[in-house]
């Protein structure tokens, strides 16, 4: 097997048996960075020797029998929001160049504990602002299938580095899909764990009532080895759920005898679902049903709501974040000799992008008095029905099935100078940010350009193992990545 084709577990397999060694797969990892990454634009930055220093003491483990973990001497990226002690931490802003992480985050350490490999900071909208990565401050990154259409965004450089075989898992934030619309742009599986349950601690904070941390791959079988050794209780985390349920697949061939499917009519009939999309979503449901799923209607009758109350939250929340990046504290600092208003002005005014500053603007607008009735407080109550709608319908079934994006994806520019067609692209992932649901994104396609399509599977509050599970048999039916690339 090509490094390229690697999984974790085929990885962990060949560690074991001794047939490859970390300090191998590392070396080789970053000789195709080195290769690739210039014209794709995954990594920020990698520290090649800590890489190194970290894979000999897996190798150590590995020959002597005291491996922790199936992610032992596994590369693995960060995003470039979560701290990781003595490396940058940008969050893909150019206000926080220079800034080193002091501490570990939770996720990093749950990581490190397993003994996986981190590798380097990857590339991301500027503060996980985006839907395309092309608010990233610093590079582009692009979809490693066809260089002219975009990775997806925020965490576009996560999922490009794992479809480019430049690591083989990494980690992303989702507060409004920004974890599933890069898997399904590039082909990989990404979940969204429900909101509480892995740890968000010493993660820069975009919309704190949103925001989750969760792991891309290539398979569902390593997505839930991720996901096994990040979930779990953090007490620095005030959100973080008291709670330890590692996922593990069922023995039984079953397929998916019993499971109800639910479909809701709002997603079907979304004005802007295209058609490529429509018939992967058609064929899906065959490949559901054939496997003994049974495919129930279901509804979110506020749907048509969720991108309007996700832009007013999410800005809101960010605004109120944004506030404490002032040139006094971290990172860059601009306009020293100018007075303290001087110096808030020309730092933030010049070291925010264009969409983070458009947020913020929007952000506090909603919340100041004479708007927030109509705007904030109205979106909080829409956040409730649509919580509600997720209840409702998990009574009739126990996953809901549709399409992550409503497009395939789409060039560089074709949306970037309009803001209103890139916030639409989120209209299927939003709603279980703002449920707190899980769901993850698989592939199940391609269009006829020859770029993935991915299909979502949502959950209920705190049912991984549920949509874990119905991932996995749907995939091996024949419709995963693995297969897809054969064909
Ligand atoms: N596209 C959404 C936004 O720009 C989602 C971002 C995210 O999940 N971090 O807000």
């Amino acid at each position: 097997m090509t490094i390229t084709n690697l999984t974790i577990s085929s990885c962990h397999t060949d560690f074991a048996s001794g047939a490859r060694r970390p300090s191998d797969v590392a070396q080789e990892m970053i000789s195709v960075i080195q290769q690739k990454d210039e014209q794709l634009g995954a990594f920020l930055s990698i520290d090649e020797k800590d890489i190194m220093r970290q894979a000999s003491e897996a190798d150590e483990r590995y020959a002597n029998g005291t491996q922790r973990s199936p992610l032992d001497g596994i590369p693995i990226g960060l995003k470039d929001n979560f701290l990781h002690k003595g490396q940058p931490c940008r969050a893909g802003s150019k206000i926080l160049d220079g800034f080193v992480s002091p501490y570990d985050g939770g996720a990093v350490r749950k990581l490190k504990e397993a003994g996986a490999i981190l590798t380097g900071r990857m590339n991301c909208d500027e503060f996980a602002m985006g839907s395309s990565n092309e608010n990233a401050a610093y590079r582009p990154c692009v979809n490693p299938i066809n260089a002219e259409y975009v990775p997806g965004g925020s965490s576009g450089g996560s999922a490009a580095g794992v479809a480019a075989g430049m690591v083989l898992g990494s980690l992303g934030t989702d507060t409004g899909g920004s974890i599933r619309l890069p898997a399904s742009f590039c082909g990989l599986v990404g979940l969204k764990p429900t909101y509480g349950r892995v740890s968000r601690f010493g993660v820069v904070a975009f919309a704190s009532s949103l925001d989750q941390v969760g792991p891309f791959a290539k398979t569902v079988d390593d997505c839930r080895l991720l996901y096994n050794h990040l979930q779990g209780f953090d007490a620095r985390d005030t959100t973080s759920r008291n709670i330890d349920e590692p996922v593990t697949f069922s023995e039984k061939e079953t397929g998916l005898k019993g499971v109800r499917v639910g479909v809701p009519k709002s997603f079907v009939e979304h004005d802007g679902l295209d058609d490529e999309v429509r018939a992967t979503l058609m064929y899906s449901l065959d490949v559901l049903k054939s496997l003994g799923a049974t495919i129930v209607d279901v509804d979110l009758p506020h749907l048509k709501y969720a991108v309007a109350t996700y832009y007013i939250i999410a800005t809101a929340e960010a605004a109120s974040n944004l506030a404490r990046y002032d040139g006094i504290r971290y990172g860059q600092r601009l306009g020293e000799t100018d007075g303290l208003e001087g110096l808030y002005r020309q730092t933030r005014g010049q070291l925010f992008g264009d969409e983070v500053k458009r947020r913020i603007l929007l952000g506090n607008y909603v919340l100041s008095a004479g708007y927030f009735d109509a705007y904030y407080r109205k979106a909080q109550k829409v956040r409730r029905l649509l919580a509600h709608d997720y209840a409702k319908a998990f009574e009739e079934c126990d996953v809901i099935f549709g399409p992550t994006s409503p497009t395939p994806p789409f060039k560089l520019g074709e949306k970037a100078a309009d803001p209103l067609a890139m916030y639409l692209s989120d209209i299927y992932t939003v709603t279980v940010n703002l449920a707190g649901n899980c769901a993850l994104s698989l592939n199940a396609g391609f269009s006829k350009d020859g770029l993935p399509i991915g299909m979502q599977l949502i959950g209920g509050l705190y049912q991984e193992s549920t949509i874990l599970n119905v991932a996995h048999r749907f995939e091996g039916a024949g419709l995963g990545r693995q297969q897809q690339i054969k064909s």
